[in-house]
Parts: C-alpha cells; structure tokens; sequence
C-alpha cells in the first residue's frame, strides 16, 4: 500500500513538473519571439530617425509650401509613433501588444519615402543644390546592412568598423558590439553562412537575403555557422564609427 501511494506521488510530481517545463518552454519562446520583434521595431525606427534628420537639413532649400506640408506630417507621424511605442514594454510575451506600432512605421516610412522624392525634384530644379541631394544619400544609406560575422542588422550605435586578417588576408568590416567583443576575448568567432546548391555561401552574398526582415527568422534559411579564426587588427573605437570612408 506504502509503496502504491509513493509511487502515485512521483508520478504526480513528475507530471507536474513536466507541465511546468513545458509552460516555462511556451513562455521562453514567446517572450523570445516578442523581444526579436521588439528589436526589429527599433532598427526601422533608428533608420527613419536618421532619414528625418537628413531631410532637415534639405529644409531651407525646398520652397515648395505642399512638400515641407508633406515633411511636418512625417515629423507628426514619428511623433506619434514614439508615444506608441513609450507605451510599449521593452520585454513581454505578446506580439500583438507591437501590432499597433509596426503598421505605424510602415506609414512612417512609406511617407519619407514619398516627401524625399518631393524634396528632390523640387531641389534638381536647382542644380547647384545637387550636392545636398548626395549628401542625403551618403547619410541614409548604411554602410552594411548587417553584422559581417552575425549578420544582426545594422545599428550605428552598436555597430564599429574594423580590421580583420582572415587566412593573412586583411578585410574591412562592420561588426555588432557582440561579435567584435568575442572576437577580442577568443580570436576565433562564428561566421553566418548559408548552404546553396551544397556550397556554404557568406550570408552577404545569399540573393534576397536582407538581415532587417529575416535575420529573427533566421531557422527558416537553415543556417550553417562556420568558425573562423581571425586576428584583430585595429582596437574599437579607434576605427571609423561615423560609417563614411
Ligand atoms: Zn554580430
């Protein structure tokens, strides 16, 4: 009888604490995929503040009263957009609490997109003003869509270049905080390539592959991460972190 009631009390807790782990498993995946949705939010986010920034400067050269109309909207959109996501929380567990944000950025950016063309052509009327039109392109374009090693899309706050030696063979790269502190601390670091047609292929040479969208959809492409060894040639913060040669 003892033992029928001790074994009846194991496999109670054990069920119990399989459906615990399996509850925390849930929650690790959610507030995994939130948090990788959340960051994503934020890379948009970084790069339409840094196009509004660059149209500013576009603002005392446009006289067309309609396009700086159109340029006050983008500013009340990402106003808006920043109080959304004030409301935000930097870590949860459901994506749904990002769906009133992402539609917004998508607007945000579809906007600038439409207010830069009306800045251009109203500028090109005026050709001397064209150097204006090349600096808004060297400012917004980033300099690497991604991490060279991770491919984690590009941030200029957490991003440096820097000087690899791969196999003697000297390169220039942008990497993440992440990345170029493990590359100091083991002179070795994983690299992200994919397998196409059998051949691993560096992640910036896959077609169609742009690490702003996929890059937390990563398990979809079937990664194959490749361990370099790879000396380090110049100290962060020495290199050049304005992203301009
Ligand atoms: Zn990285």
């Amino acid at each position: 009888m003892t033992f029928l009631i001790v074994a009846l009390a194991c496999v109670t807790l054990g069920l119990g604490l399989w459906v615990r782990g399996h509850n925390l498993q849930h929650h690790a995946q959610k507030a995994n995929s939130y948090r990788r949705r959340y960051i994503q939010l934020i890379a948009h986010i970084e790069l339409a503040v840094i196009k509004l920034n660059s149209l500013a400067n576009l603002v005392p050269h446009v006289t067309h009263a309609k396009t700086l109309d159109d340029y006050e909207s983008c500013l009340r959109l990402m106003e808006s957009l920043l109080s959304a996501l004030n409301r935000l929380p930097n870590f949860g567990f459901d994506v749904q609490h990002l769906g009133e944000a992402s539609p917004m950025v998508q607007r945000l950016e579809d906007k600038i997109e439409e207010t830069y063309k009306r800045f251009k052509s109203n500028i090109e009327e005026r050709p001397f003003l064209s150097h204006f039109l090349k600096n808004w392109q060297q400012e917004t374009t980033p300099p690497a869509t991604g991490c060279y090693f991770c491919s984690r899309p590009f941030m200029r706050a957490y991003f440096k270049k820097t000087t690899i030696k791969v196999d003697g063979i000297s390169v220039k790269v942008y990497g993440c905080h992440i990345c170029l502190a493990e590359l100091k601390s083991r002179r070795k670091i994983k690299v992200l390539y994919f397998i196409e047609n059998g051949q691993p292929v560096h992640w910036s040479l896959v077609d169609g592959y742009r690490p702003i969208e996929q890059y937390w959809d990563l398990n979809r492409r079937r990664p194959s991460y490749q361990t370099q060894e790879a000396e380090w040639l110049q100290e962060p913060g020495r290199g050049d972190e304005t992203g301009k040669d």
